[in-house]
């Protein structure tokens, strides 16, 4: 999660609206991809991570803020962690959007996905203060 974390630091204020997000996947005790939430907000860091990884099947994702679950500009992150095989998903911090806030951990659960939150959530909300205001 420190790692995740450094990530959606390093990218903090490039991402206008949205929060910077940063996402690492663990496989065996390695990490197998890592990313942030691109320059201008989009795509996602879970998506960037995905990206940098070419066999997700079984990993666990550590997650800096909940995935989100609503179709905005983008597909939402939940499904494709879901489709990638994802085993376990680490979160941070909870989304505060009502559009997404508790439902995309549910949604992983239901896929059947075990879901651990609240490490490095004092971090994660430092690094999100900005997009936890509008809230
Ligand atoms: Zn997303």
């Amino acid at each position: 999660m420190n790692i995740a974390l450094d990530l959606a630091r390093a990218q903090n204020g490039k991402t206008g609206d949205n929060p910077s997000v940063g996402c690492v996947l663990v496989k065996g005790g390695r990490i197998i991809g890592h990313g942030a939430t691109a320059a201008g907000g989009r795509p996602h860091g879970e998506i960037m991570a995905l990206r940098d990884c070419p066999d997700p099947q079984g990993a666990a994702a550590y997650v800096t803020l909940e995935p989100c679950s609503h179709y905005g500009r983008s597909g939402p992150c939940v499904d494709v962690l879901i489709a990638a095989g994802i085993s376990k998903c680490f979160i941070a911090a909870r989304d505060p959007n009502p559009l997404v806030n508790g439902q995309g951990i549910e949604r992983l659960q239901s896929a059947g996905i075990t879901v651990t939150i609240g490490d490095g959530g004092a971090q994660a909300r430092e690094i999100m203060a900005g997009f936890l205001a509008r809230f």
